[in-house]
């Protein structure tokens, strides 16, 4: 199912597949269309699916690239942890952690950033650039050091020295900004507008933003072409936007999983995933910390809440290349 064109989410017009991420007629993001699938035999599919690479590739049929890129690193096709314990600890029958951080760079930035720079060397970049708080520069120098492509990663002056260390290694452009990370945004726009390079998360981020998807398609196809009853997502990123956006349409399932921000700052993200009666996020740490300490510390809201959390639905419609259907 080949992308089509990237089209305005406010009002639909269309532009040709390349960098760019702003409508020029009312400012509004643009995303990926997809041609209408055409799929006689969902059953060979599915079969074509499971035959693919271990990686986010094998969905390759639902990236906004003309072919899966040779000689990257392999993101994607984490696992898919059962944990009876853990289950047993929250009195639930069965509860599954996705292990992201099987990625190459330790996070689920991998994806978003294979699939960004995929598309950016298909449109002939030579360099690829990122602002970052962090983790989203380490993929970036990873990927473009085993792409052999040259890299630019801008960071707030003030970020850890840890983080800094991280993405040294890998051999990047490392720029330190004295501002804060909105600065750093403002002024990779600026730049992306005057260099021929793909910054990931600005003129590609129409492409890049299709990446996150393929944490839904794998945790159905891992779990049998099934949802669970209920997501824990993580919502203190952008990028989680396609995933509450493709977990209902996943499957063809009729009911769609509820599911459940984890952290608060992106109130236009948490919408879908649940409300308390005074219309409040419901929001539960479950990953974080607490996670670690072994137990689970809610800001604000305890787990029953949360896990009885009102099913909101999912306002964007389904585009054509974030539904796998499996009967
Ligand atoms: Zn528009």
């Amino acid at each position: 199912m080949p992308p089509e064109s990237l089209s305005c989410k406010e009002c639909r017009t269309t532009y040709p597949l390349e960098a760019r991420y702003v409508c020029e007629q009312c400012f509004g993001p643009l995303e990926v269309n997809y041609a209408p699938r055409t799929d006689a035999d969902p059953d060979a599919l599915r079969r074509r699916i499971q035959a693919g690479p271990h990686s986010l590739w094998r969905y390759s049929d639902f990236l906004p690239v003309s072919a899966p890129p040779k000689g990257t690193l392999a993101a994607g096709w984490t696992p898919l942890l059962r944990v009876d314990r853990l289950a047993e600890a929250l009195g639930l029958e069965e509860v599954w952690i996705k292990n992201d951080a099987a990625n190459p760079t330790h996070s689920f930035k991998d994806r978003v950033v294979s699939v960004a720079m995929a598309r950016a060397r298909e449109l002939g970049f030579q360099t690829i650039a990122c602002a970052s708080t962090g983790n989203l520069a380490n993929a970036v120098a990873a990927h473009a050091a085993a792409a052999g492509l040259e890299s630019f990663v801008f960071v707030p002056a003030d970020l850890e020295e840890q983080k800094v260390l991280a993405t040294g290694v890998y051999g990047t452009n490392l720029v330190s900004v004295k501002g804060t990370y909105d600065d750093v945004n403002r002024l990779c726009t600026e730049l992306s507008a005057e260099h021929e390079w793909a910054f990931v998360n600005i003129n590609l981020r129409p492409y890049y933003s299709q990446g996150s998807k393929t944490l839904a398609f794998e945790t159905a196809e891992q779990l049998g072409w099934t949802m669970p009853d209920a997501i824990v997502y993580p919502t203190g990123v952008r990028p989680a936007t396609p995933i509450v956006n493709t977990l209902p349409t996943t499957t063809t399932l009729a009911e769609s999983p509820t599911l459940i921000a984890n952290e608060t700052g992106f109130p236009d993200l948490i919408v879908p995933a649940g409300m308390t009666k005074d219309g409040l996020p419901v929001t539960i740490s479950f990953f974080g910390p607490a996670f670690s300490e072994g137990k689970l510390i809610s800001y604000g809201y305890d787990f029953e809440q949360a896990t009885h959390a009102r099913r909101l639905p999912v306002h964007t419609p389904a585009l054509a290349g974030d539904t796998i259907t499996i009967p």
